[in-house]
């Protein structure tokens, strides 16, 4: 018995660090407000929060580049390999917004009388000096939506250079693992600096009360999207491109998101989901061997919803309004912060620094979010493995044809030698 709350505290060791510095934190929060802290004995409380939200910001730049470029070209190798058969499932954001008072500018190119669709176009396409630009009302000066399209653009491009190619996409690989190394590593900071950073935030908020209820609805408002997509959106799709029944697909992957939703990881799911496509769906296991890692590596359905809900949440939090732009531009950062969110657990976290950042929102109301996040990410996990086995399922349907007689060459070669 006590070898085994060992083994699980050793293997879940972060996790459980990562929910107990939430508690602690809240503690802390509230009894240090019964003692009418000054603002400087405050600001030195936060300073721990304060260089956990450094550690995230200084992964942005290389996090964004490598991951975008990176998995853009993978695709677009990948799509002249199959001819352009696998499509990865992509993303749909469900998002609710309202309230108002604060406008944001973002990167300095919106004014008060320019459209949102204009200032949309200038800020995807920015000259390099508006890239990394300071500005007033900006956050942490960089056009982070500018940066995704043009590294994904880039991406692309090297994907069609082939082989001259190569030698920017091994340097974007190997920027991707190191940075990823680099967040395995910070990762054990992240449950002190927390303490601080939720502690801190309580400190300073006038109304602690008002904003759990409120978190209470962001909650439930990701819980409710992740199950509209995952029980209706994605199973659409399946039958709508396949003619077969969803609910036979996703009871052959049961188990895989059993083990995602205990996990809270698709990358530690990877083998059972392998498992189940093959022994229960029957899926070829080229097209599973294919598509899983690469669906585990970019396709993150859940993870782009709650990024987009959680920004969204944010921005009501603070009163700012968020015109029709600004929520375009949250989609799409989502979408390709979730490419940019290892299948690891709470990823999705880190780079959610991504999304507020591209509209100017304080990244530091993360710790607004992170008391239910780990419970979140349990579900969001799911939909990501969901969208990964049912991406396989409809590959598997769209490509039976080549692969049967693939199948049939090999096997006619075979018996001819
Ligand atoms: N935990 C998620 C996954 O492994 C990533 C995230 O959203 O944090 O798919």
């Amino acid at each position: 018995m006590l070898a085994r709350v060992k083994d699980v505290c050793k293997r879940n060791g972060l996790l459980i660090l990562s929910v107990l510095s939430v508690i602690v934190g809240c503690l802390l929060g509230f009894f240090l407000r019964t003692r009418r802290l000054s603002q400087q004995e405050i600001s030195y409380f936060q300073f721990p929060g304060e260089l956990l939200m450094r550690m995230l910001k200084m992964l942005i730049l290389p996090l964004v580049v490598s991951r975008n470029m990176f998995p853009a070209n993978l695709v677009e190798a990948t799509f002249k390999q199959y001819r352009t058969k696998s499509i990865p499932i992509i993303k749909s954001n469900k998002a609710a917004s309202e309230s108002t008072t604060r406008r944001i500018i973002i990167y300095g190119v919106q004014d008060e009388n320019g459209s949102n669709v204009q200032n949309f176009a200038l800020d995807i396409t920015p000259p390099p000096e508006v890239m990394f630009k300071s500005e007033p009302g900006t956050s942490d000066g960089m056009n982070v939506l500018g940066i995704v399209i043009f590294s994904a653009t880039m991406g692309i491009m090297l994907g069609r250079m082939g082989n001259s190619g190569v030698p920017l996409v091994s340097f974007c690989q190997c920027l991707n693992e190191s940075v990823m190394k680099i967040v395995a590593v910070s990762v054990w900071y992240f449950p002190f600096g927390i303490v601080f950073l939720i502690a801190g935030k309580i400190l300073e908020m006038d109304d602690p009360t008002a904003i759990g209820k409120k978190l209470g609805f962001y909650a439930i408002t990701v819980v409710c999207g992740l199950v509209v997509h995952g029980l209706f959106i994605l199973p659409m799709m399946y039958f709508f491109i396949t003619k077969k029944n969803p609910i036979v697909f996703i009871r052959g992957i049961l188990q895989a998101l059993l083990i995602a939703l205990a996990t809270s990881s698709s990358s530690a799911t990877l083998p059972i989901t392998f498992k189940c496509l093959l022994e229960n769906n029957h899926v070829d296991r080229r097209i599973a061997r294919f598509v899983l890692p690469v669906g585990a590596t970019i396709n993150m359905d859940g993870t782009a919803l709650y990024e987009a809900v959680a920004a969204i949440f944010i921005a009501q939090v603070n009163n700012y309004e968020l015109d029709f732009g600004q929520i375009i531009t949250i989609s799409i950062t989502a979408t390709a912060a979730s490419i940019g969110a290892a299948g690891i657990p709470q990823a999705g976290l880190v780079t959610m620094v991504i999304v507020l950042t591209s509209v100017g929102l304080p990244t530091d109301d993360i710790t607004l979010i992170i008391a239910v996040d780990w419970a979140l990410d349990r579900f969001r996990t799911m939909i990501n493995v969901l969208g990964d086995a049912l991406a396989a399922g409809i590959m598997a349907h769209v490509c039976r044809k080549e692969f049967t007689k693939d199948g049939d060459e090999v096997r006619t070669r075979q018996n001819d030698s």
